[in-house]
């Protein structure tokens, strides 16, 4: 013998209490009371799902304890925001790098499980391209997927035109494994470079005061990110001693490897000639 029951609603009670409209027997009422509560659940039912506060990462983030984080919260922007991105765009030797650890440093709440991305510096520790997605996910929370530009340049005749970029049609590249983080560069004479991708330090490292001239970046780069070199573990910086060709290598393949929103292949046509071509836009250009 059990104590537990099933649970039964007695229909005709709760119709005589007038708790519940019969459909059957009184059809107007039961369609003007399931209007009213569908207006009172919905009360704005065109507009479509707000967008989201929570950004998937097309890499993902490894802590020190091997665990994977595949998402961050974050905020949209404010004023104080706003005014802070404008200061730093003053600045005579603003990039673009500097401007995007501004906003992250701001608006991201949480890495996965990590409350506090700044003070224990996960977010400096980001791939660039999970970095480059999450800001993306900043500007669709603030503004929308819609990029208007009142005045393109279009490459092929010249002439500026309006038009709307929908963000959300950038492509977006995904790790395959987001656990394997490092890359085998071939090289020449059938050499091989391990290299760790690219993270939001050494960017930020790279990029440096703003003046450094590309090869100088390259150098940075491989004495940052090099893991080893046909197999033998790397631990000095080996980015000046490398012929020109194998650095080049290194830069394009970990470029291609990078996860993340595809900037250099925004497409867009020319309402004067009708032209269409894959842009580069940079990650500042999208909040003007
Ligand atoms: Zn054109």
């Amino acid at each position: 013998m059990t104590n537990f029951e099933p649970a039964t609603i007695d229909i005709d009670r709760l119709i005589e209490e007038r708790q519940v409209i019969d459909a059957r027997s009184d059809p107007e009422q039961a369609t003007q009371v399931a209007e009213s509560i569908t207006a009172a659940a919905d009360p704005m039912p065109l507009m479509s799902a707000p967008p989201s506060n929570v950004v998937p990462l097309p890499g993902g983030y490894i802590d020190s304890d091997g665990v994977l984080h595949t998402e961050v919260r974050i905020r949209e922007i404010n004023g104080s925001d706003e005014e802070a991105m404008a200061r730093e765009l003053l600045n005579p030797n603003v990039n673009i790098p500097k401007v995007v650890d501004l906003l992250l440093k701001r608006t991201v709440l949480s890495v996965g499980l990590i409350d506090n991305p700044v003070q224990t510096g996960v977010l400096a520790k980001m791939l660039t391209g999970d970095r480059a997605a999450v800001i993306m996910g900043v500007r669709t929370l603030t503004f929308g997927t819609d990029w208007e530009v009142p005045d393109f340049p279009c490459k092929f005749c010249g002439q500026t035109f309006g038009c709307i970029v929908e963000l959300d049609s950038i492509p977006i590249k995904k790790l395959d494994d987001p656990t394997e983080q490092e890359i085998d560069v071939e090289l020449r004479h059938d050499r091989i470079a391990r290299m760790r991708l690219l993270t939001g330090a050494v960017q930020l490292e790279m990029v440096g005061d703003g003046k450094r001239t590309a090869p100088e970046e390259v150098t940075t780069i491989i004495d940052r990110c090099l893991v080893s070199l046909d197999g033998q573990p790397v631990r000095t910086p080996m980015g000046k001693k490398m012929s020109m060709a194998d650095r080049r290598k290194i830069v394009q393949a970990m470029a291609d490897s990078q996860p993340g929103p595809r900037m250099e292949e925004v497409g867009v046509t020319c309402t004067e000639c009708g032209r269409e071509g894959d842009y580069t836009v940079s990650l500042v250009d999208i909040f003007r």
